[in-house]
């Protein structure tokens, strides 16, 4: 049983269904518009706002041209679920050769790598296979859909970074073993960040960008009121209000992950969509959501995948270390309620400035 339910995640499947994420807390009313586009792509939704246009460009100009570079990074470069995109042909194509990449797909596999190195391998997006067959990637389900220890043990001899040897001046890789990347973990986020910069170019200072849960926020709505992104909570049910921070003009990245939308049950144990790389399996830990702000969102959106991985304990004293932004809420099943904790780095974001 598969209880992600979002109903656009159904008509668009292309890559891992549902995320975790963010809300928007509308607290003002304002009388002048936000401009706002949406639309469906890696196998989510999108919407962004804007509070001004450039006068050179129509909103219509501007969703046509946001619309082509999601279709691109998504459909043409980044899904696993389309069989002709460029990563489906490098995830095909010849061990001990070089693949000549696109600068996007050298670009994100850079950036994940390096979030590999940060996190000691909590992060790879390597893991493929495994989330392939505990079916959470674009193979259809099996109804074994539990792998035995032999064959998780077979997998992960696919599994590693080390695996993979990037020219990054070169746009180049060579695939060392038979491995197969899925860049579900950090695609959205890259592709917030490639919007950004899209609008950016176009001298738009004042925006809400949102793929999926992984957010890009910079300037303030109208009447310069800060844009309040509003963590969710960590249940399957309709998106409710867990707590909300402010982002006060600063351009900011945030990116959730959670076990609470992409997860099966079987025989009363709970496996959700995010892969230890060392096991093979499904985490466990009783890390229920994690929310990171930083730089890009790209590396928010790997590093929130990470910290699921690595757990409440360990996740926590990486990112306080790192002095990264980063809030875990945890389970504690005995007393049935979430407790949650944050680096001192994100106390900046929990106070409104007013
Ligand atoms: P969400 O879709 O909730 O934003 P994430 O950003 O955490 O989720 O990405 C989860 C997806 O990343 C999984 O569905 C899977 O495709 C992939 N994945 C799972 N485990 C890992 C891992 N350890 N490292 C990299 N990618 C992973
Ligand atoms: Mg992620």
């Amino acid at each position: 049983m598969n209880t992600a339910s979002r109903p656009q995640i159904l008509l668009l499947f292309l890559f891992a269904v549902a995320a975790a994420g963010f809300l928007l807390y509308d607290r003002t009313v304002s009388s002048a518009p936000i401009h706002e586009m949406r639309g469906g792509t890696m196998g989510t939704s999108y919407s962004i706002k804007l509070v001004d246009l450039p006068s050179t460009l129509p909103l219509e100009q501007l969703s046509k041209d946001v619309t082509a570079l999601l279709h691109r990074l998504d459909r043409e470069q980044m899904s696993t679920y389309a069989a002709d995109s460029e990563l489906s042909r490098l995830n095909a194509g010849p061990v001990g050769e070089d693949i000549v990449l696109s600068a996007e797909m050298t670009q994100v596999i850079s950036l994940a790598l390096d979030v590999t190195g940060l996190t000691d391998g909590a992060f790879d997006v390597t893991v493929g296979p495994l989330v392939n067959r505990w079916g959470f990637g674009p193979e259809d389900r099996r109804a074994d859909r539990i792998p035995s220890k032999d064959e998780i043990a077979a997998l992960l001899a696919r599994v590693g970074s080390h695996h993979i040897a990037l020219d990054a001046q070169r746009n180049t890789l060579r695939k060392n073993a038979d491995i197969y990347i899925d860049l579900s973990g950090i695609a959205k986020g890259y592709a917030v960040d490639k919007v950004a910069d899209y609008l950016e170019s176009l001298g738009i200072q004042n925006y809400f960008i949102e793929i999926g849960g992984e957010l890009r926020i910079r300037g303030y709505k109208p009447g310069n009121v800060s844009w309040v992104p509003a963590i969710e909570k960590p249940v399957d049910t309709a998106p409710q209000v867990h707590n909300i921070f402010y982002a006060r003009g600063e351009s900011i990245a945030v990116a959730g992950s959670g076990d609470y939308r992409n997860y099966f049950e079987e025989d009363g144990v709970h496996y959700s969509h995010e892969i230890d790389p060392q096991t093979g399996k499904p985490v466990t830990n009783n890390l229920a959501g994690v929310y990171v702000i930083d730089q890009t969102a790209a590396r928010a959106d790997a590093l929130a995948t990470a910290f699921m991985v690595m757990g409440a304990e360990s996740g926590f004293a990486l990112a306080e270390s790192q002095g990264l932004a980063v809030y875990f809420i945890t389970r504690d099943e005995e007393r049935g309620v979430f407790v949650d904790r944050h680096t001192s780095r994100f106390d900046h974001y929990l106070q409104s400035g007013e």
